[in-house]
């Protein structure tokens, strides 16, 4: 069962909702505002339009399958998060969500701060001009060329999370002449996803130094005796899909006492805590994700709490939203090519994508909605499963959805919420060819990365 792949491990498969049933809608031609982003809406002749575009226009000067961006919703999302944050945390959204060169660009000009996590990563950061001191490294094995390309172009800080990591960084950048500035990367004990959060978790996961045991306390113990090592802090991050602060809660809780030990130990506070990312968003209408200002709010309460109660003085946040940023401001437009019905069973919807393009729902059992988009329609809802055209009964895109009884081969359906970890995990199975991304704004559509051709694939093939 795909249940066994959760992010959160099969553990916890037992404690999410079963199935996920949806009743049928009242308006199969509504557009939720909380699933779509916030220059959707309907025209008049009951089309779908995006940034003041028609999505068959889109379709017909693009083709399908393609990520359409609204990139208007994307840059709301990033103020929506720096305002409430404000001035006295930083944000870093994560680019592993999804990062492109014009991604880049618009982070720099909302003033916020870039999570990468590999060296092309990097590469793209740095390709678009984002100030490398407002770039953090991550990663739980990052490479020795990783390392010393960070060092190099001078990140702001690198996320250490393991005992050789240290040394290793430690060491490119006392080879380099540099001072680098790190947080220790600590495992709480807390894994949080969507409705649940266990805080006792067993730390058994590759990510972090395990508060547990005095582990984080003496990863800080080697790294404070560096000299190619600036600390600057804590940082933890507890899963994914978040809906609540309860989980940031008992992790604030604990790194705070980490800070405390530190404050006890060696004299030294550390001025800031990164608290990771994880807030989930709405990928159907069932879903109740909290505002940037709701979460702001609760954690800057949380850690003055706890540091007033520790006796410090309230360090600097870090905030990483990745999914909360990105998700939202996409749909995938798709094509139906076949409309099957089993009799007594289900309607198999198949469009012109699939898992090549969204892997989500075969690995973490994802949901989503879907809706036709290239016309209105007063049929009555039909409960459908929306599948791909690769060659895998696991191919599904949308378990179940309810889609118009009229619906048949040519009509344009769209899947929203797809602008995190869709195009970033998209593969080339069945030599599919990967689909653009398109950013619509105020009327005008510009591909910001393009669609693969059989060039593409053919290059790389060197026969
Ligand atoms: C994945 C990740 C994030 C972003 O997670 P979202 O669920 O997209 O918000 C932030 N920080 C770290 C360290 C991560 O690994």
């Amino acid at each position: 069962m795909s249940r066994s792949a959760h992010p959160a491990g099969p553990r916890y498969a037992d404690v999410l909702p079963e199935g996920h049933y949806v009743a049928p809608p009242t308006d199969l031609n509504a557009l939720d505002p909380q699933v779509w982003s916030r220059t959707v809406d309907r025209g008049d002749d009951g089309a779908v339009r995006v940034g003041g575009i028609d999505v068959r226009r889109l379709a017909e000067e693009i083709g399908t399958p393609a990520y359409v961006l609204d990139e208007e919703d994307f840059r709301a999302r990033c103020r929506a998060w720096r305002e409430a944050f404000g001035s006295e945390a930083d944000v870093f959204y994560a680019g592993k969500a999804f990062l492109s060169r014009a991604v880049v660009r618009w982070l720099r000009e909302e003033g916020l701060n870039l999570d990468v996590c590999s060296e092309g990563e990097l590469t793209t950061a740095l390709a678009a001009g984002m100030p490398p001191e407002r770039i953090a490294l991550h990663g739980n094995n990052k490479s020795a060329a990783e390392i010393e390309r960070a060092i190099e172009a001078g990140v702001g800080r690198i996320v250490l999370d393991s005992f050789q990591e240290i040394v290793r960084v430690a060491h490119t950048a006392e080879r380099l002449g540099k001072r680098q500035r790190v947080l220790v990367r600590v495992t709480v004990g807390v894994e949080a996803h969507t409705h649940e959060f266990i805080a006792t978790a067993h730390e058994d996961q590759k990510f972090g130094i395990g508060l547990a045991g005095g582990q984080a306390a003496e990863a800080v113990r080697r790294v404070l005796r560096l000299e190619g090592l600036e600390l600057v802090g804590i940082h933890s991050h507890i899963g994914s899909q978040i809906f609540d602060t309860s989980g940031f809660e008992v992790a604030a809780h604990r790194v705070v006492g980490l800070l405390k030990e530190i404050r006890d130990e060696h004299g030294v506070e550390l001025p800031e805590i990164d608290l990771g990312g994880g807030l989930g968003i709405a990928y159907v209408s069932e879903d109740d994700p909290r505002e940037p200002r709701e979460i702001a709010v609760a954690l800057r309460e949380i850690v003055s709490r706890e540091c007033e109660r520790a006796g410090l003085a309230v360090p600097r946040i870090s905030v990483e939203p990745g999914r909360a940023i990105a998700g939202p401001t996409t749909f995938t437009l798709y094509e139906v090519g076949t409309v099957k019905e089993l009799a007594g069973l289900r309607t198999y919807v198949s469009v012109d994508g699939g898992m090549s393009d969204n892997i989500r729902t075969a690995l973490y059992d994802a949901d989503y909605s879907v809706a036709l988009v290239s016309r209105a329609s007063t049929a009555e809802p039909m409960l459908v499963r929306v599948v791909g055209k690769h060659c895998e009964s696991g191919d599904i895109v949308v378990r179940d959805a309810f889609l118009p009884a009229d619906l048949g081969p040519g009509d344009l359906i769209a899947v929203p919420a797809t602008g995190a970890y869709c195009r970033s995990m998209a593969s080339n199975y069945n030599h599919a060819l990967r689909p653009p991304v398109v950013a619509v704004k105020d009327g005008v559509a510009r591909t910001i990365v393009r669609r693969e051709t059989e060039d593409d694939l053919l290059r790389l093939d060197v026969g």
